[in-house]
């Protein structure tokens, strides 16, 4: 089914509803680097939220962690990413663009006399690949000698590997468990783009679950599964989502098996990947163990036995997911009695950025005092926002189109009995409560949401 392309509508949305920036925008912008704004950031958070609680909070056998995003320099040469984290550049000579050598816009073989610039239109002015390496360099100290070169690091991953013992020690876990974190990664992709779908700088909400070898295929056949019904958990729609397994040849160095969950982002994006469930044996603790000369071995007392523990990891990205459920929930409709139709992003009620929308119907008859006291009350439990500009229809667009969920007018029944209105986004159906009842009623509602 084709769809439209609505990643252009959401840039220009994002940016004046405040989800999302373009960095350094007064300087005329970093390319391709995002900043988020007021409700994108509770967005983010919210998602980010979602994952913590349901990997580390209401399961037993993960752990949480956060480490540095500088490391000790070998660890990068030891997880192969210093020879092996590379894609293959090629450059025009004409305009000095640069793209990677497997483009679906590069045309003929690069180095022949029949590549040709996808940009400048020069033909034989594109050069033989080469490998150019993703990782960020910068230097650690006040010297910029190259003893002093560290990485960005390009997944939080490692992090977790090199404080495997540490924690299973220190939480005295038993295999099979896990180790989370939520954290930045760099990488310096040769072609970012799509808006946040593949940035420069990111985020990385990563699950390292160790088991016993012979054990791993079975747990990553459980990651596979659980992981795509979190993903339906969130709201995004079952045929926009879809299993891609890797073939053996597209395995990165380290994979014995791996699969990426792909969402529908429609428009020329189309399938991409939102999350990678990957096989990775033992090679990153066996590298570790190697390289730093430090055992990495899981000692099982109960079972007299020592063995280097297989991963099984879940690496999602938050910006990919939160734009997912942004294009997800994007809707255009016709309202019954308007002329006008409505833009509402449809978001579960727990991941909304704003909880409730707080309107007096008119700025009189004690309406905005009313509702000025009920949204302070209401702020102390989630994010509101108060509103008493303009005519009640155009307020309730404005919280439509940034996914509020509910709407609560104040008006002269309220003056009179204490209830007020409740506007449902989607069904767009007033229940009437009571003023003392509000917060209670929306909580339950945030809360049903997503459980
Ligand atoms: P891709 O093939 O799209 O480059 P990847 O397979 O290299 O992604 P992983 O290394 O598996 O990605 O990283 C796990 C997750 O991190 C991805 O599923 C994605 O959600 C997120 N991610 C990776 N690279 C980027 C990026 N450049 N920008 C935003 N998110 C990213």
């Amino acid at each position: 089914m084709p769809q439209p392309d609505v990643l252009e509508k959401l840039v220009s949305l994002s940016k004046r509803r405040g989800f999302i920036f373009q960095s350094s925008e007064i300087y005329g912008g970093a390319a391709s680097v995002w900043d988020y704004g007021p409700l994108g950031v509770e967005l983010k958070r919210n998602l980010q939220d979602r994952w913590w609680r349901d990997i580390v909070r209401w399961r037993d056998d993960i752990e949480g962690l956060d480490t540095a995003i500088l490391m000790h320099p070998k660890v990068w040469e030891a997880s192969g990413h210093v020879s092996g984290f590379v894609d293959p550049l090629v450059e025009c000579k004409n305009c000095k663009r640069r793209f990677r050598a497997d483009d679906p816009a590069l045309k003929g073989a690069p180095g022949t006399p029949e590549a040709q610039c996808p940009v400048c239109g020069s033909k034989g002015t594109i050069g033989e690949a080469r490998q150019f390496n993703l990782m960020f360099k910068t230097f650690m100290g006040p010297v910029e000698e190259t003893a002093a070169i560290v990485y960005l690091r390009p997944e939080t991953a490692q992090g977790t590997y090199v404080n495997f013992l540490n924690v299973q020690q220190a939480t005295r876990q038993r295999v099979p468990f896990g180790i989370a974190q939520i954290g930045k990664a760099f990488r310096n992709e040769i072609t970012p783009g799509n808006f946040i779908f593949r940035t420069r700088e990111f985020e990385q909400m990563e699950m390292q679950f160790f088991v016993e070898p012979g054990t791993d295929m079975e747990w990553f056949e459980k990651w596979r599964a659980w992981r795509m019904e979190w993903h339906k958990g969130l709201g995004l729609a079952s045929d926009r989502l879809r299993f891609y397994d890797q073939k053996k040849e597209e395995l990165a160095h380290y994979a014995r098996a791996a699969t990426d969950i792909h969402f529908d982002f429609g428009g020329s994006l189309g399938f991409a990947e939102i999350e990678g469930v990957h096989n990775r044996g033992d090679f990153d603790l066996t590298q570790h163990q190697t390289v730093s000369g430090k055992r990495l071995e899981y000692v099982d007392q109960a079972n007299n036995k020592r063995f280097i523990p297989y991963i099984v990891e879940t690496a999602c990205g938050p910006n990919r997911t939160l734009l997912a459920l942004m294009v997800n929930g994007y809707t255009e409709e016709k309202v019954e009695g308007e002329e006008e139709g409505r833009t509402v992003i449809k978001l579960q009620p727990s991941l909304a950025p704003i909880k409730a929308g707080v309107f007096p119907l008119v700025k009189k008859d004690g309406m905005p005092e009313f509702a000025t006291k009920l949204a302070d009350e209401l702020r102390r439990k989630f994010p509101v926002f108060y509103d008493e500009s303009g005519a009640i229809g155009r307020r309730y667009r404005r919280q439509d189109e940034v996914g509020t969920p509910f709407c609560v007018t104040i008006d002269g029944q309220t003056i009179q009995d204490s209830t007020v209105t409740i506007r449902d986004r989607d069904t767009l159906k007033q229940d009437r409560v009571a003023a003392d009842k509000v917060a209670g009623w929306i909580s339950q509602r945030i809360d049903d949401s997503g459980s």
